[in-house]
């Protein structure tokens, strides 16, 4: 799954490419990564840029779907495959969701 991640990094924008992919019993639900754009609620600090972590959680409500992220796995990669540990601000959120974390 981390591999699939890295794959889903290099469609980001930004300088250190992040992809992210939201799983349950080893199933991709939901996946993001990281855009050079702002946003009210998705952005870090509410006013940065949007994490892949928090992309893929945006889709998960897009979809209607919130309550699939309670206690599902969140692999976190980078493009480069440099250390990928979700920020404070993203891991509030994948706290907030009782989420295990695998990142590279
Ligand atoms: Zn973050």
């Amino acid at each position: 799954m981390l591999q699939a991640a890295i794959e889903l990094a290099f469609q980001s924008d930004c300088q250190y490419r992040h992809g992210a992919i939201i799983a349950r019993a080893s199933r991709p639900l939901f996946k993001g990564y990281n855009r050079n754009k702002t946003h009210p609620k998705w952005g870090v600090g509410h006013r940065d840029k949007i994490h892949a972590e928090l992309d893929a959680i945006r889709q998960a409500h897009y979809a209607g779907c919130e309550q699939m992220l309670y206690g599902a796995t969140i692999y976190v990669a980078r493009s480069d495959k440099g250390i990928s540990k979700p920020c404070e601000w993203c891991q509030a959120w994948l706290k907030k969701y009782n989420m295990t974390v695998i990142h590279t």
